[in-house]
């Protein structure tokens, strides 16, 4: 069984952290715009330098060069269905996605909306570290990285992400408010829209994320 979908929430409300979880529980392949412009970055490639500077200052990449990546990952990988993390994150993005998908002669089957408060956005952000190597993230505040902050997957070097600076975090809400909020009606009138309270523990939330992929997509 091929299941298909997305999962939206404010920065910070874990998307990263259940699209993995999803990923080992359930073997849907996961990708994340954000986690491959982070990664072309690091290598120095044209696309990772182009958009650096939005990325750090908080705004949103064109939309272009996000469907774009997006159709090519679908491509190479789409044939297991998927996960997006971080994907579609504007209405003109969540249109292309329908298109490409009937192009394809197939559909979204659920879209996990998680839910947090802007208190929970603070907190988490502020505390978040995350592996230069492997992309592991964590919390500053457990006490395991607190003196040694080294990834315990690959020793990898554990740091802030630079937009998850404060006034940085300020900007990517504006942009989570105005440009992906209009996304919850939209795929709540194609009836596959599902809230979840993220406010609360990662195995507490994944509790209910499993629930309804089993429920929802059954295998
Ligand atoms: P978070 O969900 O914590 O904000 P991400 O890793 O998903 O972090 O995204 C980091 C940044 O990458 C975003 O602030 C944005 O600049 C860029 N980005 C990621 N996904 C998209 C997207 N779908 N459309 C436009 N920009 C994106």
């Amino acid at each position: 069984m091929k299941r298909r979908l997305v999962l939206l929430g404010a920065p910070g409300s874990g998307k990263g952290t259940q699209a993995e979880m999803i990923t080992r529980q359930f073997g849907i392949p996961v990708t994340s715009p954000g986690a491959i412009l982070r990664r072309e970055k690091d290598l120095g490639t044209p696309l990772g330098l182009q958009t650096a500077e939005i990325i750090q200052y908080g705004g949103l990449v064109s939309d272009e060069i996000i469907v774009e990546l997006i159709e090519d990952w679908l491509r190479l990988h789409g044939a297991h269905g998927f996960v997006f993390d971080g994907f579609p994150r504007t209405l003109r993005q969540a249109e292309a996605l329908l298109s490409i998908l009937k192009r394809l002669r197939t559909a979204l089957d659920l879209a996990i909306w998680l839910d947090v408060s802007e208190q929970t956005v603070r907190d988490r952000i502020s505390g978040r570290l995350q592996c230069r190597s492997c992309g592991f993230v964590t919390s500053a505040m457990s006490a395991h990285f607190a003196d040694r902050p080294v990834c315990p997957y690959c020793d990898g070097r554990l740091e802030r992400r630079t937009d998850d600076d404060f006034a940085v975090l300020q900007k990517r809400l504006v942009e989570f408010n105005t440009k992906t909020q209009p996304l919850a009606e939209f795929y709540g009138k194609m009836s596959i829209l599902h809230r979840i309270d993220g406010n609360r523990g990662r195995e507490a939330v994944f509790a209910d994320v499993s629930c309804l992929i089993e429920d929802k997509v059954p295998a």
